[in-house]
């Protein structure tokens, strides 16, 4: 590299200008350079002081209105009180000293009419807001003469993102100080010169001049776009290099069989008991012509809740079988894996029969693999995956231990897959003669941009459809202080048990006297209870104490078999710390109707499937990820009859727990609720840094509102690397992606 931005700042400023810049976590000419300013000061506009809140540290413009000098009666030592204002609002500034003479210089600049920039915590005293001994730079009084002082005084100011000891202006200084002196060739630009020229883009040092001192907010404006650009192309070409690679490996081509020619897949299309949707066929067609290829297929399939996303997944298994290959499905948790094999070899019927007695002369095996199987089992599936008997194996993490072995695997299918990070889906692949094909399945829809950004190395699919003759759902927001309300809510889930339906009701905790949610504890077993990147709890709906604790499991099953609407009604529980064979018996018999009212964890939440379920009631709705809620209530509603959703919710008008719930109630559009559900969020939740304390490694990239950057940013980073894959002319946005990648990035890279 032959930038500057290595250097580090104590080398170019000075220790004693350095060291208050690395509290901020700024090192390098570089990190100061990063370090964008939060807002910018108009020259002519004063801040609204009405939004000053007490004890935060802020930086506000305003006007000096008046400024004196006293001396205090009551102890020693002088005074000097001003007000500024923005022209509505007043402000204090109170600063203290021994003698009247220390004072001065303070009442020299603080001249009435003058406008500066005062930065402090604010406090009350009496009633009036006050600064107490502020930082503050009076405006325009740094310039040598008159007209560049006119100048200065009319350019935005940058407000940075700053702390006590280290007020906006002396970063706005040492910026300055760096910037000013760097010519083109000191800062490395990522963005390659024919993708600038392309689209018009400023050059890199440009855009930091710009951004760092602008004329006018135009400029500052456009130097943004153009640096939320380069961070998306920075990172889409990180992606597109990761898709690069996994294509250029070598894979075995699985074309489907000739017509007329015996095919596991026809006799599933002849005995499917459904016409699959428009949407089925056709990512169907798509997914076909990449297993026909000697390319490794990499897709991600998304799709609203109940849009069939399983059936697609199997045929697409069955083309791969009918070739000769194997397949496996990875599923997240015990009961979804179990839930699989159930669901695939009821589809197949005889057709998961092969070289059984009744089954079809040419059909395969599903086998299941997960860690609790006892030892005779065990072996058992092993032994047809090794063999190549089945067809499918269907397993948990369990399948990527080295004992796993395929006669010849074609087509690794990882479901509701964000639990899974790369390497695991690596360790599965090396597991094929050459590079299986890769389907990857979410469990709810997501934004667009997200799929871009987070599964940017995968090609997407999508199913907006859900299949006809679906009676729906209706969801309705219960108020969980009110008595006639919970009344209510259980006498209908009689009426719906009493109509030959069942009803899941969906606790937030497991033990009533353990204090966390079970999406907080860390230490769970498997992934059973703990919701996904996207779906964390909002950890400040229940903070102030005075809501009543969260609904556990094993308080409400006992409470329920108590209700005299439900008397009578068989109430069984399930949840992750549960034996897996009381799991599986548990949904067994929910299943099979012995039991009517299942009382659980989120554990239901991924892909069960059971069409009698009609009516769901979760309590705490409140507490739930919006993206997660919908999932929840995707159980429901699955058959002819119609779907009800009960949300118990104790948020407080108004607040975004509220919005979440009511929004939920409202629509069932998937793709909207996780676009709403991002926006509630920060970007930080979002990319999964929050959780780690540290600030997103996005800077100025908006997953949700830059969708039109961050497509255009993937559609130049594919040309790019297209062109030149290892980017051997591209050094700069190499060390780009190579710097991106040691930050959080790759943690959320390697989470996807
Ligand atoms: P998801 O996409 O949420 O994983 P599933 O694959 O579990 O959805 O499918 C939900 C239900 O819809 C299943 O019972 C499945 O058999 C059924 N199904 C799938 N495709 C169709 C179709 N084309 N017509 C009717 N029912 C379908
Ligand atoms: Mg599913």
């Amino acid at each position: 590299m032959t930038g500057r931005e290595e250097e580090t700042l104590t080398a170019v400023l000075g220790a004693r200008s350095a060291a208050p810049l690395g509290k901020l976590g700024l090192a390098t000419v570089g990190d100061l350079l990063r370090h964008f300013p939060r807002r910018y000061a108009g020259p002519g506009k004063l801040t609204d002081m009405d939004q000053l809140a007490l004890g935060e540290h802020v930086t506000v413009m305003a006007r000096v209105a008046r400024a004196s000098v006293r001396t205090m009666r009551a102890r020693s030592g002088a005074l000097l009180q001003a007000v500024v204002t923005d022209g509505r609002h007043e402000l204090a500034l109170t600063f203290f000293a021994k003698r009247p003479g220390a004072l001065r210089p303070h009442e020299e600049k603080l001249r009435p009419q003058s406008v500066g920039l005062f930065t402090g915590v604010v406090t009350e005293y009496r009633g009036t807001r006050q600064l107490t001994h502020p930082d503050y730079i009076m405006v325009g009084l740094d310039a040598d003469d008159e007209e560049s002082a006119m100048v200065e005084a009319s350019r935005p100011i940058p407000i940075y993102p700053a702390s006590s000891g280290v007020p906006s202006w002396r970063i706005d200084r040492a910026v300055r100080t760096v910037l000013d002196p760097l010519r083109e060739g000191d800062v490395d630009d990522p963005v390659p010169i024919e993708v600038r020229a392309r689209l018009g883009l400023a050059g890199r040092l440009d855009t930091l001049r710009s951004v760092h001192r602008p004329y006018d907010d135009d400029e500052w404006a456009r130097a943004r776009k153009r640096l939320r650009f380069e961070e998306a192309f920075v990172l889409q070409a990180a992606l597109a290099q990761r898709r690069a690679r996994a294509t250029g490996q070598e894979a075995t081509a699985r074309p489907p069989r000739p017509a007329g020619a015996p095919s596991l897949l026809a006799d599933l299309d002849a005995a499917l008991p459904f016409e699959l949707t428009e949407g089925q066929v056709s990512v169907g067609e798509d997914l076909a012509r990449e297993l026909a290829d000697a390319r490794p297929m990499q897709r991600l399939l998304q799709g609203e809740v109940g849009s069939g996303k399983t059936v697609v997944a199997l045929r697409a298994m069955l083309q791969v079988i009918d070739a000769g290959g194997q397949a496996a499905l990875l599923a997240p948790t015990e009961v979804l894996a179990a839930q699989h094999a159930r669901t695939l070899r009821q589809l197949l019927g005889p057709l998961a029969e092969g070289g059984m007695l009744g089954g079809a002369a040419h059909g395969t095996r599903v086998a299941l693999l997960t860690g609790s199987l006892g030892a005779a089992a065990r072996k058992e599936a092993l032994l047809q995956a090794a063999s190549g008997e089945a067809g499918i194996v269907v397993g948990t993490h369990a399948l990527l231990a080295d004992k796993v072995q395929f006669a010849d695997l074609g087509l690794v299918v990882v479901d509701e897959q964000h639990r899974f990070g790369v390497e695991q889906r690596d360790v599965l692949r090396a597991k094929g003669r050459t590079a299986p094909h890769l389907l990857v399945m979410t469990a709810t829809p997501i934004p667009r941009t997200v799929a871009m950004t987070v599964f940017g190395d995968l090609e997407t699919s999508t199913l907006t459809q859900v299949p006809a003759g679906r009676a729906g759902i209706t969801s309705h927001v219960v108020p969980a202080g009110n008595p006639r309300w919970m009344e209510r809510t259980w006498a209908r889930v009689r009426e719906e048990v009493d109509a030959g339906h069942r009803a899941y009701v969906v606790c937030p905790r497991i033990h009533p006297d353990e204090d966390l949610p079970v999406s907080g504890d860390a230490a769970r077993k498997d992934f059973d209870d703990v919701p996904d990147l996207l779906e964390l709890v909002d950890a400040d709906a229940g903070k102030a104490g005075e809501r009543a604790p969260l609904r556990a499991v094993l308080e409400v099953a006992p409470m329920l078999r108590e209700t005299p609407q439900l008397a009578g009604l068989e109430v069984g529980v399930l949840h992750g710390q549960m034996a897996p064979a009381d799991k599986e018996a548990a949904m067994a018999a929910f299943a099979a109707g012995d039991l009517q009212v299942l009382v659980s964890t989120t554990v239901i939440e991924v892909g069960v499937d059971v069409p009698e379920a009609t009516v769901m009631v979760v309590f705490d709705a409140d507490r739930f990820g919006l993206s997660q809620l919908h999932q929840l209530r995707g159980r429901v509603g699955r058959g002819s009859a119609a779907g009800l959703c009960l949300l118990v919710s104790s948020a407080l008008p108004g607040t975004s727990a509220a919005t979440r719930v009511e929004a939920l109630a409202q629509t069932t559009d998937g793709f909207k609720l996780a676009a709403l559900d991002l926006e509630l969020r920060s970007e930080g939740d979002v990319l999964g840094a929050a959780q780690s304390g540290r600030s997103s490694s996005l800077r100025l990239l908006r997953v949700v509102q830059d969708a039109e950057v961050i497509a255009r940013a993937r559609h130049e980073a594919a040309d790019v690397v297209t062109s030149d894959p290892e980017l051997d002319h591209q050094p700069a946005l190499r060390a780009a992606i190579a710097a991106q990648l040691d930050d959080e990035q790759e943690e959320f890279l390697e989470r996807a």
